[in-house]
């Protein structure tokens, strides 16, 4: 069950939790018609901070552009109202959820004439895949990730979550902790709710935005502290196989953030260990987050709260 906290955003306003709701008629509950975003504010020393708070609204702005839905705040408005949800609540660590959707109006396919509405919540949560620990076991779907020019993947979107529940459920099903879909082409593209990385030989695999995959913002991040530690990046079409013979492999995103991979297809990643190069952005990842390092990239926001202290999680 969802933790619940004092208020939700809604259209500008603070709601009371239960009262955050949509009739049952919405264009969304039927169509899937929603673009959302997740994103993770940390308890540093100093106090709460969100983690690229500016990069995942504009991502927001950008999928619902997609679906020509029209959002009346601009990238500026959600993310000093997201810091203030946070505030209002007063729980951090949490995990924040802006969500856009077509409202009650018509029940046609047709969406331009129900309202966009847009709902922010946050709420506790903790990790999602993996503990610590030497990783998961994960298999390969047989379901693949959307074909191109059928449901954008640029955009994070409620409707593609459909997909992802395919991967997630047959995985859970066989004992697997996650699925890795391909593309349609067969090559690999990414998790039910992740973005993949695989090293061989020192360099560092990922499939590019063209291979169907959600342009994730630890993807990003991870891509420039490889970049800084002179890791090499490649941004590649990756076959299937590249799977069984990496040297390490992992997913990233906002809830998995670095989470390690240890078999793939019952087939053991290298030794079943967590790998070196994993372990070197998993430490200057974990170090910024935690305020151990100097946040060079500017990537948390502090929340302004004053001097209450956060409720226990
Ligand atoms: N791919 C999919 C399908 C996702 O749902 C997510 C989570 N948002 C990611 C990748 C990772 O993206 P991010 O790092 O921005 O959370």
């Amino acid at each position: 069950m969802i933790p619940k906290t004092e208020k939700i955003w809604h259209n500008g306003k603070f709601v009371a939790w239960d009262e955050a709701q949509i009739h049952v008629l919405s264009h969304v509950v039927h169509y899937g018609s929603s673009v959302f975003e997740g994103i993770r504010c940390y308890a540093l020393p100093k106090g709460p901070a969100i983690f690229r708070a500016q990069e995942h609204m504009q991502r927001l702005l950008d999928s619902a552009k997609v679906y020509r839905m029209e959002l009346p705040y601009s990238c500026e408005e959600l993310v000093h109202a997201m810091s203030e949800l946070v505030a209002v609540n007063g729980v951090w660590p949490c995990y924040i959820r802006p969500i856009a959707l077509r409202g009650y109006g018509e029940l046609g396919v047709n969406p331009a004439k129900c309202p966009v509405d847009i709902y922010m919540a946050n709420f506790s949560w903790g990790k999602y895949l993996s503990e610590g620990g030497e990783g998961v076991d994960v298999c390969v779907s047989s379901w693949n990730r959307l074909a191109p020019n059928t449901l954008p993947t640029m955009a994070k979107a409620g409707a593609n979550y459909m997909n992802s529940q395919l991967i997630k459920m047959e995985a859970l099903m066989n004992g697997y902790a996650e699925g890795i879909a391909l593309d349609t082409q067969g090559f690999v593209c990414e998790g039910s709710g992740e973005n993949l990385f695989a090293v061989r030989n020192g360099n560092l695999y990922t499939a590019p935005m063209g291979n169907s995959v959600l342009p994730g913002i630890t993807r990003d991040s991870v891509i420039r502290l490889a970049k800084d530690h002179c890791i090499p990046v490649i941004e590649q079409v990756i076959p299937r196989e590249m799977l069984y013979i990496a040297d390490e492999l992992f997913f990233t995103g906002t809830a998995a953030e670095i989470s390690p991979i240890r078999s793939v297809d019952k087939i053991t990643v290298a030794k079943g260990a967590v790998g070196p190069i994993t372990k070197i952005l998993q430490k200057s990842f974990f170090d910024i987050l935690e305020g151990q390092a100097e946040d060079k990239y500017h990537w948390l926001m502090p929340v302004p709260v004053g001097k209450e202290h956060p409720v226990e999680v």
